[in-house]
Order: C-alpha cells, then structure tokens, then sequence
C-alpha cells in the first residue's frame, strides 16, 4: 500500500509525547513490511535543526488563510536510516518557534491557523508530488481538516479519488477547540458548521472534523476505544463516536526496541538482558542514585516515574502520597518530568524537604527517561485515563515493574499480579481499580512488600515483563487491516 501521514510531531524532529514516538517509527515499520510511506511534518526550527540532508523540492505554492496568501514552501528528508520520505512543510512565520504549541503565557493564540495552514498544504503538496497513495493517514486534532478536505472535495485534487482517510485519536482530551469566528480559517462552507459535524457548542472543533469525516477512525487500544463511547470518558465527543462505532478500531501502539531495550541502550551504566538483569540494573540504580545525589542503597525500593506534569498523569493522586509516605517509608523516589507549575512546586519542595528520598528534575531528557528506565525497581503510572502509554511498555522491557491505575492502555499492556497470574508466569505488574489515594497507596504498598520479601516472585514478575513483545511488527500489521477496512468502506459508498 501507498500511505501518507500527516502529523504534529514525530521523533527525531519534534516531540513533546508519545504520539512523536507513533509518528516516527509506525512509517518505518510499514515500510519494512513492504509499504511505501510518506510523512508530512510542518516545518519547526527543531525540525530543520535535527534533520539530516535536508532537500529543497522547489515546491511553493500559496495558501489562503481567510483572503491572507501564505505561502508553502516543500522541504524533504528521510526517517533516519530508513527509505521513508518526510516532507516538511515550511512557513517560518507560522512554525519557526521554540515550542511545538505554546509558550510561556500558553497556547498560542494563532493555533487554528497554524494547523487549518498546514492541513491545506498537506493536501496541496500531495497533490503537487504527485503521489499516488491508496490511504491518507491524519493524527490527532491538529490534522483533523484533513479527512473533510478529501471528503468534500476541497480544490478536488485527483488523489481523492483513490485514497480513503484514516484518522487516529493519540487522546481525545485534545480536541483543538477554537471559537466559531475561526470558521473561515478552514476554507470550508459554513454548511459544515454544524452539529454533527465541525461545530461543538458554538465552536470549532478540529477533531470532532475529523472523526465526523474520515472513513475509518483508529485509537490507540481497545480499551480506550471502548472508554472514549461512554460519557464519563468521552469528553463531550462520545455521542458522535458511537454513531461511528462500526467504524473505530483500538490498535495498541508498539515500541521501537532499537531505541527502548537495555542490551543495547547506549543512554545507561550497563547493558542487561533478562538472563543477567540483577547485575546490570543493580549498576543502573547504583549510577542512577549517585547521579541523582541520592544515597547509593541497593536494598531500598526505587520508585520512578517519568511522564508530562498534567493532570491526566495522577500527579493529584501521587504528590499526596509522597507527603503522607515521605518522612515515614524509607523508599526513594525519581522523578523526570515537565509541565504545569503547581506540580513543579510540590515535587521541588519535596526534594528540598527530603534530598534522601526524592530527586526530580523538571526538564524535558532523553537520556535521564532512558536512566531511569533502567536503575528504577518500580515504575509508577496512576494515570487518570490513559489513552495507550508507552511508558509502561518501555518499563517492562527495562524490568521495571509497572503500578499502574487500570484505565485505557494500561488495562490492555499491563497484567495485574495476583496469587493466579503470579504462580501462572503471565503476572508483569499491579493495578488499581479506584481513583484515589487509598487505593494507590494499598497497590504501592503490596508492590514494595514483594519487592522487598519476595525476591523469587520478584524475579519472576521481572521476567515475564522482559519476555513481553510489544514492538512494532503485529500493530502495523493490524494497521494495514485498518486501512483495507478503511478503503472497503469508501468503496462501498462509491468514492472509490
Ligand atoms: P503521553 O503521550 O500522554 O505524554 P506516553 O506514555 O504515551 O504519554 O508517552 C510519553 C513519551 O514522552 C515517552 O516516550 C516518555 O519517555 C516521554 N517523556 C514524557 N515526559 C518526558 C520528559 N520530561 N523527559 C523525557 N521524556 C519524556
């Protein structure tokens, strides 16, 4: 197959979360199954910084944003060490920022615009490239126009009429929402502007667009998918997914082992498999704690938690925790992370408070995510919702035993140990059911006491979570079968 995606961020360009993780190794694994895949990316400084071999397609061609010409300039590049060509889509008045979405006074006031411009160009560019492709693939709300440009034909460009669109929700908490006035910004006819379709409460509603437009919806775990149709985790959007419900699918994302897996991390102390992973992850938590000026203890439980300092991450659930456990349970705690400042100010005057417990730092790191992948014991996700997570797909790899809180992906990636799943091998963590403190405490607690008197059950929960295959090769199959249903279902109502 023939697939374009189109995305806000994909590693090495630009990341701020998991989705720059999808959008940076989905396009390599497809082509590696034999599947040609092109990535449009807007035009970052970072982007134009990191890429290698940068080439100027000469393309240009102008863009109108509400009677405003803006032009598009095409750049390509590849994926690193693969044949996936990223063109890039340049507009420095529009992308050449430090941040991918926001600033230090928030989100930036011009995002519909950024991103109705890009979603125009996308488009266009396909169409000046001439690719011949069978799917566009949109990711998340930032490329939600997409999938209503290909549908109602927006300059209809030929490759309309061969390609079927996919959209996937990475989270639907982050709808792109923008006051109605905006309309205009999307060249669409105020026809669209309604209720089941591009309007929400009075506004503008990039992804509810998507969603209503494209032929096949995927999210990124079964659970989640089954989640996002019910009200209390639909954010306002559930109605209109379960009038789609025949047309979305959870697909559980997958991990790029030449990046995450410690037999080969150049990021950590020592290289460990699951054949000798008390040694090394002994030298990782000894390089860990001395790097994070922690005492070096190797019998001390090491709890770590890496992730965006928002809400949707628990931190309402684990900073209160940390209080009530700081000056009384002799564990030590790691924390890497960055976002919103009341969450800051805890974790720092935590650490102030008890240096001996708790390291953070507020900073946005690869290597200190790689570091503490490796020398944590336990790894702490008590995420409010979780739409998939990679955090934990990654931990279990690295031996790190997961808590998590049992919502979306976490349900779907993590099993929870019982006196069953323990004695049967197939336990790699622990899950909570409740939302609140008592109950993560009460998961926490009975993860530490096995931890710490039970090192043959330990053992072989860290086991069964090393052996775990979550990588790229069966969710990228299971892709492609979205995209086949995707053209069956355009084909069947004639657009193909
Ligand atoms: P989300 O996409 O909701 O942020 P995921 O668990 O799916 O959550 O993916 C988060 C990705 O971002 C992981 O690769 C994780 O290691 C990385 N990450 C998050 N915060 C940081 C940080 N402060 N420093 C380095 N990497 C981070």
């Amino acid at each position: 197959m023939h697939i374009a995606m189109a995305a806000s961020e994909a590693i090495p360009f630009a990341k701020t979360g998991g989705l720059a993780d999808v959008c940076g190794t989905l396009p390599i694994q497809l082509s590696r199954n034999g599947h040609t895949c092109y990535l449009f990316l807007p035009a970052y400084a970072s982007a134009k910084r990191s890429a290698r071999n940068i080439v100027d397609t000469h393309i240009s061609f102008v863009v109108d944003m509400a009677g405003k010409p803006m032009t598009a300039h095409i750049l390509k590049t590849h994926l690193p060490d693969s044949s996936v060509e990223v063109f890039l889509i340049d507009q420095p008045l529009y992308f050449d920022r430090e941040s991918l979405y926001s600033d230090a006074n928030g989100d930036y006031r011009d995002n519909c615009e950024r991103f109705a411009f890009f979603s125009k160009a996308v488009v266009e560019a396909i169409h000046r490239l001439h690719l011949n492709i069978d799917i566009i693939h949109c990711h998340d709300w930032q490329t939600g126009l997409i999938p209503a440009y290909h549908r109602v034909g927006f300059h209809d460009f030929s490759w309309y009429r061969q390609a079927a669109s996919v959209m996937t929700i990475h989270n639907l908490a982050y709808q792109g929402r923008f006051w109605g006035a905006d309309m205009p910004l999307t060249s669409l006819d105020w026809q669209y502007f309604n209720w089941q379709q591009m309007e929400f409460y009075g506004d503008l509603n990039m992804l509810k667009t998507g969603i209503a437009f494209a032929d096949l919806i995927t999210t990124v775990s079964p659970s989640y998918a089954r989640e996002i149709q019910q009200p209390s985790d639909g954010c306002g959007l559930d109605g209109v997914l379960r009038a789609k419900s025949n047309r979305l699918m959870g697909i559980v994302n997958g991990v790029d082992y030449s990046v995450w897996d410690p037999t080969h991390d150049p990021h950590i102390a020592q290289r460990y498999s699951n054949e000798d992973w008390q040694l090394g992850k002994r030298a990782c938590k000894q390089d860990l704690q001395s790097s994070m000026q922690l005492p070096i203890r190797a019998d001390v439980p090491l709890i770590g938690l890496v992730g965006r300092l928002a809400e949707q991450k628990g931190w309402g659930l684990v900073i209160p925790l940390m209080e009530r456990w700081v000056d009384h349970r002799d564990v030590q705690w790691v924390i890497l992370g960055n976002g919103e400042a009341r969450y800051a100010q805890a974790l720092e005057s935590l650490a102030r408070k008890r240096p001996d417990r708790v390291a953070v730092r507020l900073e946005f790191s690869d290597l200190w995510a790689h570091k503490i992948e490796a020398g944590c014991d336990l790894f702490l996700m008590p995420s409010r919702y979780e739409p998939c997570g990679l955090n934990q797909l990654y931990r279990l790899r690295y031996g790190s035993v997961p808590v998590v809180h049992a919502t979306g992906g976490l349900i779907d990636t993590v099993c929870p140990t019982t006196d069953v799943s323990l004695r049967e091998g197939l336990a790699t963590g622990f899950s909570f059911t409740g939302y609140d403190l008592e109950s993560l405490e009460n998961c926490l607690s009975k993860a530490i006491d096995l931890y710490s008197h039970s090192p043959n059950e330990w053992s072989k929960l860290v086991h069964a979570g090393m052996n775990q295959d979550w990588s790229w090769s069966r969710s990228a199959d299971m892709m492609v079968v979205a995209y086949q249903r995707a053209r069956e279902l355009a084909a069947i109502e004639g657009r193909l």
